[in-house]
């Protein structure tokens, strides 16, 4: 990836690279997630996520060579497809926003403001909010970070974590109430694995 002063410019090889490494990276981790939702949910997380980025790899070679904002609305149409439970329609949603939001050669403002897009996107789709214990408790520290300068991807992780003494307020977690304190949400965790793959790849191209 090429960053002038201004605009990121995100060339097919980058694109391969992204959509590569968040793919096998959520696999990679796909029996942590499943445990994860074992513990508060109905145990497929990992299997949905699995099932979503399987489908995303089997065409790398049709999305990379896609422009940044079509790759992203196509990863987005095939998490909706393909991953299911709570949260296919918001991980698609997400990708789907941001593609929509995005132009090819996305300037940092340009990248907070279609993250910002993203955010609401999902809070709207999940009638959810920030300190419910859902995906939006890394989504958005991890945007805080972007736009403050900070460390994304050790946002994202720290978030994540800071999941675990949170109560459930939405999705299938929340059916646990109380007992719903003291885990990692699997969708927090998802979310961080997900960025940080992505951080990675931009902090070695640039
Ligand atoms: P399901 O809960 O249908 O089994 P998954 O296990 O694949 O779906 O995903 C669960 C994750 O989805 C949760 O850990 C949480 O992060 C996220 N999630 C569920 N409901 C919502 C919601 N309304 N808003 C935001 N995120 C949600
Ligand atoms: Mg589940």
């Amino acid at each position: 990836m090429r960053a002038t002063a201004e605009l990121m410019v995100v060339d097919e090889e980058t694109r391969r690279r992204l959509i590569a490494t968040v793919a096998r990276r959520v696999i990679d981790h796909a029996d942590e997630l499943t445990a994860l939702d074992q513990a508060i949910g109905d145990g497929d997380h990992g299997i949905n996520m699995r099932r979503g980025s399987e489908a995303v790899l089997a065409d790398l070679d049709g999305l990379a060579a896609k422009p940044l904002p079509e790759a992203l609305k196509a990863i987005g149409m095939a998490l909706v497809m393909k991953v299911g439970g709570a949260s296919g329609p918001l991980y698609g949603t997400l990708f789907m926003t941001l593609g929509k939001a995005l132009p090819p050669e996305p300037s940092l403002g340009d990248l907070i403001a279609a993250f910002d897009q993203a955010i609401a996107a999902v809070r709207a789709r999940g009638k959810s909010d920030v300190g419910q214990k859902t995906m939006l408790d890394v989504l958005k520290p991890a945007r805080d970070a972007l736009a403050g300068g900070g460390d994304v991807r050790r946002a994202a992780a720290e978030a994540a974590d800071a999941t675990i003494p949170m109560k459930a307020i939405r999705g299938r977690a929340s059916f646990l109430g109380d007992r719903s304190i003291g885990h990692m949400d699997p969708g927090a965790r998802s979310s961080a694995l997900i960025i940080g793959a992505i951080a990675e790849v931009v902090g070695e191209a640039s």
